[in-house]
């Protein structure tokens, strides 16, 4: 934790005092029901603006070695992991209209990954690509990857525009019956399901939502045949037009920049303010990384997982707002909750808090001209409360002419939509088009959120069996009684803001699984025991960060405002150990999962 400059203890209780405010007049009792899903009359909201018309073919019958689900980042890395192992045939299916996942959907203008592209892009050691800046545009992320997928060959074999509607163990055949939305029935004698956790976008369900006549997308779905321009910018259809946006999560704090340069006038309605710290984004070269090295990128990513995981390191090779805020993240982290006196940590974590936030509202005020602005731009809550965000363009914004801040906190978010525009507090603002940058539904995209029915052995329910007697799986892969299912990226195992590092370390470990089970000619199923063991572990060491949640603003990480879900939900010690863990289970006991080809009940 960084030494922090000394503040009184009046100036803490403070601090405490005005968070819980905030907190307060945040907190609505609708939680996440407050929001619409894009389905039956706002379905167009989803509808895929890039694809094009759905190009014809016959469905399928046949039968693949793995299907897997979701062609994002998760998906992409699960096919070349497998391709690394020698697994033939290999069928991604994605809903996109190509490869990419969530950089497929978002190409907003502004987009840019937020973590250093050196780390965040996958498989750099192996393609010998080396981003152009720290923090890449979304469409070069995109472009690598397409990259990785045609290395690995996986266009092959890919199904796009098309959604799983199903997955059905069968056992006489030993494989998955896999149907989609385009009348294929195929078998897949393994699944892997990668299916994102932020891939559903909502849509706030402001009243009179319907009512309104003018233009309106969400950030996920940009309709530039509207704006015009790219995402580098040049929205020539918006100038004169007066445009609303309503978010100013990680994705508002791209684009307001963008629109405020090309739109008519600007909107920004604003509920709770992010913390938005320096970028500094610049280009880069392959002597600034390193890349002349072998393995670079692997030792850059090593590197920067240690250092957010509160794990100790020689060097910070990143050295951004991530790294030297690491700190902050640690109450969120297994070195927080090993810390012998925990009372003193826990002071000077709130002194190095405070002193943190203090700096990034001395940003705004140095920054923001109007003082009244200004003010209403200063997020009151603890570092990651929210997702911490990155800019040197979005205070700045507000200093322009045709930008007005609308404050909705104390209408808990924009009051009304009419004909014409948007009410807050009374005041109608008339609009030509409003723009949701209101973010996606957590929990609603892996198997278990039951939008994609799981049956297993004798037919049991995945979702039923889970919501009756809790998640149950083994490192959060697999699970007894569905055999050959691979679960990537979701419950029980440990994340980190580097998800993309996560998922690669997942796929390694699902094509490891597939590799060995196609040697011995078995399936791939824990037992009870197994994940009984695991769930033991998970409950031992839960941390107990639900304190920090719970006093945090309302938002997605803690359910709205409710804190988190009860139960153990990730490995206690973080992705550093939990990639460790899974090294040596698969050099010691991988076997034990492995059954023969008519597993015995157990
Ligand atoms: P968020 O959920 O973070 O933000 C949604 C925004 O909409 C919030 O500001 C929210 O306010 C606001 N909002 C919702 N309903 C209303 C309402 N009724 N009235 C007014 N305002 C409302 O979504 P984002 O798309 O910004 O980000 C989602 C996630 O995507 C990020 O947390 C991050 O993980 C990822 N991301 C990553 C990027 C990267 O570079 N790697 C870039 C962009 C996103 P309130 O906070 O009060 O709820």
């Amino acid at each position: 934790m960084t030494t922090p400059q000394a503040l009184s203890s009046e100036a803490l209780a403070e601090l405490r005092r005005r968070y819980r405010v905030e907190r307060e007049r945040r907190v609505r009792p609708d939680g996440a029901r407050q929001y619409l899903g894009a389905d039956a009359e706002f379905g167009y909201y989803a509808e895929d603006p890039y694809a094009g018309e759905a190009v014809a073919r016959e469905p399928l019958r046949d039968r693949v070695d793995v299907a897997v689900v979701g062609g994002g980042f998760g998906g992409i890395l699960a096919g070349a992991r497998l391709r690394g192992r020698g697994v033939g045939r290999v069928r991604v299916i994605e809903k996109g209209g190509d490869f990419g996942g969530t950089w497929y959907w978002n190409r907003y203008p502004g987009i840019h990954c937020d973590i250093e592209s050196h780390v965040y892009l996958p498989m750099l050691d192996e393609t010998g690509y080396v981003p152009e800046w720290k923090y890449a545009p979304g469409e070069e992320i995109r472009r690598h990857a397409v990259r990785i997928a045609e290395k690995f060959d996986l266009y092959a074999d890919a199904l796009f525009s098309t959604a799983v509607t199903s997955l059905t163990w069968d056992e006489r055949s030993r494989a998955w019956i896999v149907t989609t939305d385009r009348g294929d029935e195929f078998r897949a004698t393994y699944v892997i399901t990668a299916t994102g956790t932020l891939s559903e976008l909502k849509l706030p369900g402001i009243p009179g939502i319907e009512d309104f006549k003018g233009h309106t997308f969400h950030t996920s779905r940009w309709d530039y045949a509207y704006t015009g321009g790219t995402p580098d910018g040049g929205l020539t259809g918006l100038a004169g037009k007066r445009v609303g946006v309503v978010g100013t999560g990680a994705t508002g704090v791209q684009v307001i920049p963008k629109l405020a340069e090309d739109a008519g006038h600007l909107y920004v309605f604003q509920r709770t303010p992010s913390t938005v710290d320096v970028r500094a984004n610049r280009r880069t070269t392959a002597q600034d990384v390193g890349a002349d090295r072998e393995g670079w990128a692997r030792a850059r990513r090593d590197n920067f997982l240690r250092i957010v995981s509160g794990e100790s390191a020689e060097e910070d090779l990143v050295a951004d707002g991530w790294t030297s805020s690491a700190g902050l993240l640690e109450k969120l982290l297994p070195s927080f909750r090993r810390q012998g006196d925990r009372a003193a940590f826990e002071a000077a974590y709130e002194v190095a808090d405070a002193a943190k936030m203090n700096d990034i509202r001395a940003r705004v005020e140095r920054i923001v001209a109007d003082a009244d602005t200004a003010e209403r731009l200063k997020p009151w809550y603890r570092y990651a409360c929210k997702r911490p965000t990155f800019s040197d363009a979005y205070y700045q914004a507000f200093n322009r002419d045709n930008v007005t801040l609308v404050d909705t906190a104390d209408t808990h978010g924009v009051e009304r939509m009419t004909e014409h525009g948007v009410v807050v507090g009374g005041t109608a603002y008339a609009l030509d088009c409003l723009i949701f940058a209101t973010g996606f539904s957590v929990g609603v995209s892996g198997v278990h959120s039951g939008r994609l029915p799981v049956h297993g052995r004798d037919g049991v329910r995945l979702q039923q069996a889970w919501r009756q007697r809790g998640p149950r799986t083994l490192h959060g892969f697999t699970s007894n009684g569905f055999p050959n299912l691979i679960q990537l990226g979701g419950t029980q195992s440990a994340s980190s803001v580097n998800y993309t590092h996560v998922l690669d370390e997942h796929a390694v470990h699902a094509a490891a699984l597939v590799a060995a089970a196609e040697a011995k000619g078995a399936v791939i199923e824990p037992s009870r025991e197994a994940e009984d063991a695991w769930i033991a572990v998970l409950a031992e060491g839960a941390p107990d960060h639900e304190w920090f949640h719970a006093e945090c603003t309302p938002g997605y990480y803690n359910g709205e405002g409710r804190g988190r879900p009860n139960g153990p939900i990730a490995y206690p010690d973080g992705a550093v150990a939990f990639h460790d863990l899974l090294r040596r289970w698969r050099e010691e006991s991988m076997d034990d999962i492995l059954r023969d080809g008519n597993p015995a009940r157990s």
